[in-house]
């Protein structure tokens, strides 16, 4: 059986970095990454056979714990039929009627394959629509790998200290206008400055990508007002937080409607899908009904859609959502309980089933803040709980996922070994 280091050192000469996305590769904590052999529920099982208690689970997705066997079913069931056609299914109208259904602001829905494909096609709507160029970023906020949001992105790009991508010509940024995160009057200046020539503000309604922060009050609302009065449109990135923050996403828990929604993660169930959505006469501006481009050979693929339909249909069972933000909320309250028994400055938040944890002694609002934390203390407790069977994201600037079947047990265990961990830190 061949140990982490030894398929880490394999993976190193075959693979850039070693993995197929940067944070896997636990540069920044630094140490050897975890080679996944298999997954069940809140576990998984590395090349060595030690079990760790996930709280990744994909970077989202897994809101149903992994290898979920009515879902495994799904996928096993659609496989049988053909893997890709390239021509329309009726699930892919069942998955479409679902999400229109009930995330609030939307009214048509086009499938793709990944969250940057989304975003980047929902960047590319809000221009069409409106016939401007600029577009308004928040720093610290990541939207996928698209050229235009490449700058000052979060994610890898801050985990690593490089925000701003290599490789993308200035002028392919010249109309990325880049902001901070709930600066409500810095918001209203750009608006006043440039409002004719703004197509959209894209945003992480709650951050996620910067290790998580909420929308201080005010802010999504005057994004929303802006828009509506200068006629851009605002697109809510609800990639990480779509059905993972609650049943319909941010805008179901404040009310405020973008204009436009993109969405991955969690609605493939694990599976490669993303979507994005708005009006119908929005949407009317995507081809072939109008001149914005778009197409994938995968998109709306039968095996994904099958997996993310299971996945919505078990989201829609009463109690899910307050179930799932119970845990969370005893999770946080836990961890914070402990780390202040050992005097650690430690804070933690969660929304439905996503959560933050900061060693600053309150949560932070801004992407400042969360870089004053103490950064070298959290990558001494990362290894701590990794030593301990708990996985954590490898990055204090990422976000952390609980899902349902991280049940009370799960969650005390998880308590335990940071109680071991933050008195250690404290020694
Ligand atoms: N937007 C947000 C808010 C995300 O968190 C991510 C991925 N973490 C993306 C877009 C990009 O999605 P993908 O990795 O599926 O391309």
């Amino acid at each position: 059986m061949p140990t982490n280091a030894e398929l880490f050192a394999r993976a190193s000469r075959s693979i850039p970095g070693g993995v197929n996305s940067p944070v896997r590769a636990f540069r920044s904590v630094g140490g050897t990454p975890r080679f996944v052999a298999r997954a069940q529920g809140p576990y998984f099982w590395d090349a060595e056979d030690k079990r760790y208690i996930d709280y990744i689970g994909s970077w989202g997705p897994a809101i149903l714990g992994h290898a979920h066997p009515e879902v495994v079913r799904a996928v096993q069931e659609a496989a049988v039929h053909g893997l890709s056609y390239g021509a329309p299914t009726e699930a892919e109208i069942e998955i479409a009627e679902m999400l229109i259904a009930r995330m609030p602001s939307i009214e048509q829905v086009r499938l793709v394959s990944s969250g940057t494909e989304a975003t980047m096609t929902a960047i590319r709507l809000a221009r069409g629509a409106t016939g401007r160029n600029k577009i308004i970023k928040f720093e610290g906020c990541y939207h996928g790998h698209a050229d235009s949001l490449l700058v000052k992105a979060g994610s890898g790009l801050l985990t690593f200290g490089n925000p701003t991508s290599a490789g993308v010509p200035p002028e392919f940024v010249a109309h990325t206008i880049v902001l901070d995160y709930n600066d409500i009057a810095g918001v209203k200046t750009a608006f006043a400055q440039h409002g004719k020539d703004i197509a959209c503000i894209i945003v992480e309604p709650i951050a996620g990508n910067m290790n998580m922060i909420k929308p201080i009050a005010g802010f999504l609302e005057t994004l929303r007002s802006e828009c509506t009065a200068h006629g851009a449109l605002l697109i809510f990135d609800e990639v990480m937080t779509g059905f993972r923050v609650g049943p319909q996403g941010v805008q179901g828990l404040t009310g405020i409607k973008p204009d436009i929604t993109t969405l991955a993660k969690v609605i493939g169930g694990g599976m490669p899908i993303g979507a994005f959505g708005a009006s119908a006469k929005i949407m009317s501006n995507i081809a072939p009904l109008g001149g914005v481009y778009q197409a994938g050979t995968l998109s709306g693929n039968p095996v994904a859609v099958a997996a993310g339909i299971t996945t919505l249909k078990l989201l829609a069972k009463p109690g899910f959502y307050e179930d799932l933000s119970k845990r969370t909320r005893t999770l946080c309250d836990g961890l914070v309980e402990r780390a202040r028994a050992h005097k650690i400055p430690f804070s933690a938040d969660c929304v439905g089933g996503m959560f933050g944890v900061y060693f600053s002694d309150k949560v932070p609002t801004t992407l400042a803040e969360v870089s004053a934390s103490n950064i070298e203390m959290f990558k001494v407790f990362f290894h701590g709980m990794l030593d301990e069977g708990v996985y954590f994201a490898p990055s204090a600037y990422e976000a952390g996922f609980v899902s349902s079947t991280h049940d009370d047990s799960v969650i005390a265990a998880t308590i335990t070994a940071a109680d071991k961990v933050f008195a250690k830190l404290n020694a």
